[in-house]
């Protein structure tokens, strides 16, 4: 049985071997956000575009400011304004931070290390050259590519784009992923359940974690635990980038996903990993495209998305997959939990100044929603320790949705 890193490796090994072109889409910086770059971006001038002051102060020669020199100011420059002629000998002028030091001036000195008597500026202090200001051009040079295909635009790479005026940006398409939950007994979430039926919270948890991952969730509903009505819904899925699956994949006698996928001419990369919760998690291509059978239990079918199709939509977005969210957190209460399988546990870490502490949350196994929903992150005891003290330090999947 593959391990979680195995299992992940996989995903990553045979999802990116059919990486290829993919259709793109021009959307607008306000709408960008989250989205893959799939062009260039250039600067369209020099940044700065002028030497910038970054002081509210004084433009000097810093050779004329020894200790308690004194130096004419001749007037003012405030951001924004057009400045023609050069700081004469002798002189200063004041300066606002953002405004475009003149020639002459190699310094600024900031305005509370300077005293004035009506014109006559005072100075504590002999100012260095370049000191308070940045070089035109030492941001970035005109016509140097600032952002590149496969980045992800989070807000500073958009105000990136916004500075260079690229207002409208090639992207990659959100990958199309189809949910398509299974089970007899569940039924569509605005529909009242019978006394022995559950809503199909599923297609939420999934649809959002899709959203999350950069995909486009596209909820198919429920099949019945039936190889025809399987198959049927399955065919419908594969019209898509990528199909998940909940539920089915179990040893029971109507667990079928497998089957079904497997009579559509599925190929299986792995069909169990050393996890609790979510070890019959399955993974493979059908007809060209990444299927994934996650196991029903709704924390299961989390943490395995988490685990194995985040990095998919990562990849159908031509971006590189990205880590999984880890952190080393003190440990509050000691665990004990079968060895064999790595198990990921919902948990809360705290932060105590810098140093994160982390508690397991009681529950009642992978069908209990309502302790995820008091969670902030999975407590993973790897599959060698039996046990881990108070005190000692391990590894927590942050839930990058609420943390
Ligand atoms: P399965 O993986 O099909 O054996 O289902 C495991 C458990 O998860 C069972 O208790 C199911 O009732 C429950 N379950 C299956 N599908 C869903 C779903 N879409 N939403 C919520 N719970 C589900
Ligand atoms: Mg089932």
């Amino acid at each position: 049985m593959l391990s979680y890193e195995q299992a992940r490796n996989k995903v990553i090994e045979e999802v990116g071997k059919r990486k290829g072109p993919r259709a793109t889409a021009v959307v607008s910086v306000w709408d960008a956000l989250g989205l893959v770059l799939a062009q260039e971006v250039k600067t369209d001038r020099e940044y700065p575009p002028f030497d910038r002051s970054t002081r509210d102060g004084y433009a000097v020669r810093s050779k004329e400011t020894a200790p308690g020199a004194q130096l004419k100011c001749v007037g003012e420059i405030k951001a924004g304004d057009t400045v023609r002629e050069s700081l004469a000998a002798g002189t200063c002028l004041q300066i606002m931070t953002g405004a475009a030091v003149p020639t002459g001036a190699d310094a600024v000195v900031m305005i509370e290390q300077t005293s004035h008597e009506g014109d006559l500026v005072r100075f504590e202090r002999a100012a260095q050259p370049g000191q308070n200001m940045v070089p035109r051009g030492s941001e970035a040079s005109a016509a140097q590519t600032i952002l590149t295909p496969g980045m992800r635009l989070g807000y500073a790479e958009l105000a990136l784009a916004a500075q260079v005026g690229a207002v409208q940006l090639e992207c990659a398409r959100r990958p199309r992923v189809a949910i398509l939950s299974t089970g007899d007994e569940v039924v569509l979430i605005d529909e009242t359940p019978g006394p022995f039926q559950i809503r199909n919270s599923n297609s939420v948890s999934l649809a959002a974690q899709v959203r999350i991952a950069g995909g486009e969730p596209v909820v198919l509903g429920n099949a019945a635990d039936r190889i025809e009505d399987l198959g049927e819904k399955i065919e419908g899925g594969l019209k898509e980038d990528v199909l998940v699956l909940s539920g089915g994949v179990s040893m029971g006698k109507y667990d079928l996903v497998e089957s079904a996928l497997k009579a559509m001419g599925a190929e299986f990369f792995f069909d169990a990993v050393a996890i609790r919760p979510g070890k019959p998690a399955v993974f493979g291509m059908c007809q060209g495209k990444p299927v994934f059978g996650l196991p029903g239990n709704p924390v299961s079918t989390m943490v395995t998305f988490e685990l194995f199709v985040a990095p998919a939509i990562d990849l159908l977005s031509s971006a590189e997959a990205r880590a999984l969210p880890l952190l080393e957190a003190r440990l509050a209460e000691a665990m004990k939990e079968k060895p064999g399988l790595t198990h990921f546990l919902p948990a809360r870490v705290e932060w105590r100044g810098a140093v994160a502490e982390v508690k397991a949350l009681k529950w009642q196994g992978s069908g209990d929603i309502a302790a995820l929903a008091k969670a902030n992150c999975f407590l993973m005891v790897p599959a060698d320790r039996e046990k881990i003290e108070a005190g000692e330090n391990a590894s927590v999947l942050l839930r990058k949705d609420v943390v």
